[in-house]
């Protein structure tokens, strides 16, 4: 049970905030989900400038259909709302002709895999992952992966396709989640093009984190869309208790997400164009 104790400090970070993974979806199964509205309000609450969006139903099947809907929400807030698209790597070459015309929008500036979820091990289908892979590495978009639990998304079996696909940007989503937290740590801290999400390791795990991979490898998400607002006022404060100096914290926060998703040379508003 949460205690309102812990969200009794509301973040002030003073300093832009990216959420680097949540989701915008309808429902979860038969579980309906924060819609759009309730989605942005939460944002602003928090004081969240924008939030990379990612499918939940959409892992299951129909792919394609999940994407438009994240392009459409996307088109309606191009400021707010980074869309990541999601295909399925079984399908082979109809996969990465998905990808393609994802990529090819200019709202997408991202690409989202669930492992579990989507029932592959990245090494069943190599030659597709690597495709796939390669071509959000042409379009310069970071690959996010669902990490920390096997028997397809460990952290080791992620960090391969960092391996695989040197040119890529590939991020653990979860830095570990808990079991594989150590690994994660030191496979970002070695592999130079892996870096690690800090969506679920408690405000000492986050400060390990970042004391072993380095400051600029580690990214904010909360997942949250997966659950209501809660999640996200939880997730703010392990970043915020982690006691980063504040170079560090604005690097997880916000510098490393910037340069990830190339908002320099490509704001978020010429999007829209
Ligand atoms: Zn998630």
């Amino acid at each position: 049970m949460r205690t309102p104790s812990v969200y009794s400090t509301w973040i002030d970070l003073a300093m832009p905030i990216i959420d680097f993974h949540t989701h915008l979806d309808e429902r979860w199964l038969n579980q309906p989900l924060p819609n759009e509205r309730e989605f942005l309000d939460t944002l602003d609450r928090f004081e969240i400038e924008a939030a990379c969006i990612f499918t939940l139903q959409g892992f299951y099947g129909d792919c394609r259909r999940h994407n438009e809907a994240l392009a459409e929400r996307s088109c309606r807030h191009p400021d707010r709302l980074i869309p990541f698209a999601t295909v399925d790597p079984k399908l082979g070459d109809a996969a990465v002709q998905e990808l393609e015309g994802c990529l090819a929008n200019p709202h997408f500036r991202g690409v989202k895999f669930h492992p579990w979820l989507q029932a592959f091990a990245p090494s069943m289908v190599k030659p597709t992952m690597i495709e796939l892979v390669r071509c959000a590495a042409r379009h310069r978009a970071p690959v996010l992966f669902h990490d920390g639990t096997p028997p397809y998304s460990t952290s080791f079996q992620i960090a391969d396709m960092a391996r695989w696909v040197p040119e890529a940007k590939i991020v653990l989503g979860h830095a570990g989640l808990s079991d594989y937290i150590v690994p994660a740590a030191e496979l970002v801290r070695d592999i130079p093009n892996l870096f690690a999400c800090v969506c679920g390791p408690r405000a000492g795990w986050v400060n390990y984190l970042v004391r072993t991979a380095g400051a600029d490898k580690v990214l904010f998400g909360s997942d949250f869309g997966f659950t209501d607002w809660t999640i996200l006022a939880e997730f703010l404060d392990n970043v915020r208790a982690a006691d980063l100096d504040p170079m560090a914290l604005e690097q997880v926060v916000y510098r490393n997400a910037v340069r990830l998703l190339n908002l320099h040379e490509r704001p978020l508003s010429t999007a829209a164009a």
